[in-house]
């Protein structure tokens, strides 16, 4: 490590600020050809027409196939919060068709059957107030699983979302800022490419991991740990990193890293719905990834986990598998790689991550693990795998409604609290910021903490003293 290593508050020293510039001039042209279109302004003119090929002919189906029976407004955590009705998935299924069916067909506002039956054209300020509705939603996924006539909500959703960037109405004021920095910088943080792999150079001064991990692109691995952007430039989440190198290293597992080849994954971009930058940060990632010729993909985070084991395969095929930390790290204790041997004597209750849980599959391996911890008690949270109730902030959610997330963050905190655990235990950097506002907001006494941190106790890769010190 040489002087010019310095702790994670350099990132605002004038050397970092110089290298964004650099940055930014690096990625001109990536911004002029990715700019997002501005919203029309507020008339009462009629919209623009939504572009239905977009939709799969089983998606059209589905917004007829609302029943009406609001079994899903009982579990939405936004409507929770805000008791509207087009913040429902119901409300919101119906006033899309209600859109559409004046838009198209027979019915139309424009055709002579609509102009009968009185039908008014869709105007620009309804549409503004349909994307506004549209993005108070985390994508959690909660309404798919209880939805009794299995319509596949979020993949509706993020396909309305599409449509509504593409007419210039969404995503939001406040998201644009997120998905320019993330199609400029390649992070949704807006941080220089160049300082994405600075946290390792950090932990490593700091005698918190004993070897920077290895640069794949110029040293072949068996393993690939994606990083993920939020655990790489986000410091109070920077345990994760350096948990998981520490797994790894400890395991003896041939792996490495991209350093600041690593990009973002490009979920916050599918979310939005900014579907044609996504296929192009995805494309890049899988030419970037197959090249590679690892033969395993491991990630600490639930979002990029879904964004490249679900979403990528949709536009490109993996030579690789893609697996969670925590399915990994399983794997290595059945493989007899990695011995728990340490006692973890602690109260510990899990969150399921919204994007591992309901829309990867992944609800066993994490109890599973946290079974195979010694000393540890595990206390389920009434609500739990497929009804675990979302931390609020994934989707967007966050970013445009800061407040909303606060208290949904809020009521999973108080869930967790009333089991009496002392840990709140989560796989994810994004759910450990989301919760970490509840728990702030409350004062709440108990601790957030992310599952390879408990790991690494029962491997005997003892936290920082700081950390020692938070706990
Ligand atoms: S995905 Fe979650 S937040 Fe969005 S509508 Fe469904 S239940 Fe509500
Ligand atoms: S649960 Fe399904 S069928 Fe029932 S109101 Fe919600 S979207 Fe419609």
């Amino acid at each position: 490590m040489d002087n010019n290593d310095e702790t994670r508050s350099a990132e605002t020293t004038e050397a970092a600020e110089t290298a964004e510039v650099k940055d930014a001039a690096d990625s001109a042209e990536i911004k002029e050809t990715t700019e997002v279109p501005e919203p029309t302004e507020v008339s009462c003119q009629t919209a623009e027409k939504i572009n239905l090929e977009k939709f799969s002919p089983r998606q059209l189906l589905e917004l007829d196939a609302c029943t009406r029976c609001g079994e899903c407004s009982n579990w939405c955590p936004a409507y929770d919060q805000d008791n509207r009705e087009p913040l429902t998935p119901r409300g919101r299924a119906t006033q899309f068709k209600d859109i559409v069916s004046r838009q198209h067909g027979v019915f139309s506002a424009d055709s002579v059957l609509g102009r009968l039956l009185g039908k008014k054209p869709v105007t620009v300020e309804e549409m503004k107030q349909f994307a506004r509705d549209l993005y108070a939603c985390s994508t959690c996924m909660q309404c798919h699983f209880v939805c009794p006539v299995f319509i596949d909500t979020v993949e509706l959703w993020e396909r309305i979302r599409e449509c509504i960037v593409d007419s210039g109405y969404g995503p939001l004021e406040m998201q644009k800022d997120l998905v320019k920095k993330t199609k400029a910088y390649d992070n949704p943080w807006g941080q220089p490419r160049s300082s994405r792999a600075r946290w390792g150079k950090i932990a490593k001064k700091k005698k918190r991991i004993k070897e920077i991990p290895g640069d794949i692109s110029k040293q072949k691995a068996e393993v690939l740990y994606f990083v993920g952007c939020t655990a790489s430039y986000d410091n109070n989440v920077e345990e994760v990193g350096i948990n998981t190198v520490n797994i790894l290293s400890h395991a003896g597992i041939d792996f490495g890293i991209l350093g600041n080849r690593e990009k973002c994954c490009g979920s916050v971009l599918l979310r939005m719905g900014d579907r044609e930058s996504f296929e192009r940060i995805a494309k890049e990632n899988i030419q970037q990834f197959n090249d590679l010729g690892f033969k395993t993909f491991v990630t600490s985070c639930a979002g990029c986990l879904k964004t490249v084991r679900e979403d990528y395969k949709k536009i490109g095929g993996l030579n690789f598998e893609v697996k969670h930390t925590l399915e990994y790290i399983v794997d290595l204790i059945k493989a007899g790689r990695l011995e728990l041997k340490n006692n973890v004597n602690a109260k510990v209750t899990y969150h399921d991550p919204c994007h591992l849980g309901r829309h990867a599959g992944c609800f066993d391996a994490p109890r599973e693990l946290l079974s195979l911890i010694p000393g540890l008690e595990f206390v389920e949270m009434e609500r739990n795998r497929e009804n675990s109730r979302c931390c609020g902030a994934g989707g967007g959610l966050k970013s445009a409604y800061p407040d909303m997330q606060n208290e949904i963050s809020q009521k999973r905190v108080a869930d967790a609290v009333a089991t009496g655990a002392t840990e709140l235990v989560s796989a994810c950097p994004f759910c450990y910021q989301g919760l970490q506002i509840g728990i702030q907001a409350m004062d709440a006494k108990i601790r957030m903490r992310d599952i390879t941190e408990l790991v690494c106790m029962a491997i005997g890769e003892e936290p920082s003293p700081e950390d020692r010190d938070k706990s």
